[in-house]
């Protein structure tokens, strides 16, 4: 039996993870579950899954969240500070970062330091911090298994060939639901066009750095980070079908892909499971039905974001840390209807020439690189 804690079950990762938990009630077990704001389906969880611990975020709804559970012994905390404690509970083996943003990364240090198998769907982390969180991983023994749907998919596409060399990883994309618009009419786009991606039901945040292409830059970092591959070995490639989510070309030019119909439980119960695969009831592939797929180029000049992820690895040092709390910015900015779909990328890319540049940065410059941005961004928003 597994005990595993779910970082943001509340959100559209952290409930599908419960439902691989449901299928597999005989291997998994919810230790603990938290959230930010949602206390009522925190509460709702909690009463059919009866783990030890729940965290709610927002201090402000801990007396609710305690009153409610108050019948179950079920230890209840509230605070962003309970997060990084609860995740080194002896009895946990996989912590499961489901968080959105920044957030997620002093529990993850937590839950790497306490020598907890990660489960990283929470991939700000890494572009915020990959080369401190693998060095933490390295130092403490701790694998991070993939649950991005793409990066599982390297990941599996990599079994069996360790010390092979990996010639270029074929990172894939929907495209977003912006990808047949031209320039004009992209500039024009409101929220609610760009939150309705066309293969995922996913977050709100999430959703919208899919449509700017940002998402597919972290995922360009990310991968960098959990297969030592270089950016200019990665190629994004758009596939509007969504069914091949990546693929690994290897030095004898073979390639090997990874396919499936869209659906983040397989990656998440893989990362719960791994290395042995488990019955899923899911839609299967049908190739017939399916007919073709089709591949075209990322239009990295129409979708800026793309473009200024490729700059800040490059550049490397605090620069994708700036990326990150910009991007957090406008994307909850564009949300809120105060900038337009290109605000985000100006924006984003003025802060990314205006703060503080730094080459090797400690975790206490990355916090400070991450307040500074934020400040900075959200001057810009209100100006603009
Ligand atoms: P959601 O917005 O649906 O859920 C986010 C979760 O995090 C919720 O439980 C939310 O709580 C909690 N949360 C948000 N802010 C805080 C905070 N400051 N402190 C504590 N908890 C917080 O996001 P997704 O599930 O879509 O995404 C989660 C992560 O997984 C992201 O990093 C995303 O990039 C990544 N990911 C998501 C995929 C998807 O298909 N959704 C695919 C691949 C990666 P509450 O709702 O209660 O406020």
């Amino acid at each position: 039996m597994k005990k595993i804690c779910i970082l943001g079950s509340t959100g559209s990762i952290g409930t599908q993870a419960l439902d691989v938990v449901s299928q597999h009630s005989d291997l998994f077990e919810v230790h603990t579950i938290t959230a930010g704001n949602n206390a009522d389906l925190l509460i709702q969880q909690a009463r059919q899954f009866q783990p030890d611990t729940v965290v709610i975020a927002n201090e402000d709804k801990y007396d609710y969240v305690a009153k409610q559970l108050a019948d179950l012994p079920i230890k209840v905390y509230g605070g962003s500070q309970a997060l990084c404690e609860v995740v080194c509970n002896q009895h946990i083996d996989i912590v499961l970062t489901a968080m959105v943003g920044f957030a997620g990364l002093p529990p993850t240090i937590e839950a790497i330091k306490s020598k907890k198998i990660i489960a990283l769907a929470n991939k700000e982390t890494l572009v915020v911090a990959g080369e401190i969180i693998c060095q933490l991983a390295n130092e403490y023994k701790v694998p991070i298994l993939p649950v991005d749907s793409e990066h599982s998919a390297i990941f599996q596409c990599l079994a069996g060939e360790q010390g092979n060399r990996i010639e270029k990883i074929l990172l894939t994309a929907s495209g977003g639901p912006f990808r047949k618009l031209t320039r004009e009419q992209i500039a024009e786009v409101t929220p609610e066009q760009a939150l309705r991606h066309p293969n995922w039901e996913m977050g709100a945040k999430i959703t919208i750095d899919s449509a700017t292409l940002m998402n597919k830059g972290f995922e360009m970092i990310e991968a960098k980070w959990l297969f030592g591959v270089k950016p200019s070995d990665i190629e994004v490639v758009v596939h509007p079908e969504s069914i091949i989510h990546s693929a690994v070309q290897f030095s004898d030019s073979s390639v090997k892909a990874q396919l499936g119909m869209p659906d983040m439980r397989l990656p998440i119960q893989y990362a719960f499971s791994y290395p042995a695969r488990l019955h899923l009831e899911t839609e299967r592939l049908d190739l017939f039905k399916l007919g073709a797929m089709h591949f075209e180029p990322a239009r990295m000049d129409d979708f800026p974001c793309l473009r200024l992820a490729y700059e800040a690895i490059e550049k490397g040092g605090n620069m994708p840390c700036i990326l990150n709390a910009a991007n957090e910015v406008c994307n909850a900015a564009f949300r809120e209807g105060k900038i337009s779909f290109y605000g985000i990328s100006d924006i984003i890319e003025n802060c990314m020439h205006n703060v503080a540049f730094i080459n090797a940065p400690t975790l206490e410059q990355l916090y400070t690189t991450d307040a500074t941005t934020r400040t900075m961004a959200m001057e810009r928003v209100q100006k603009s």
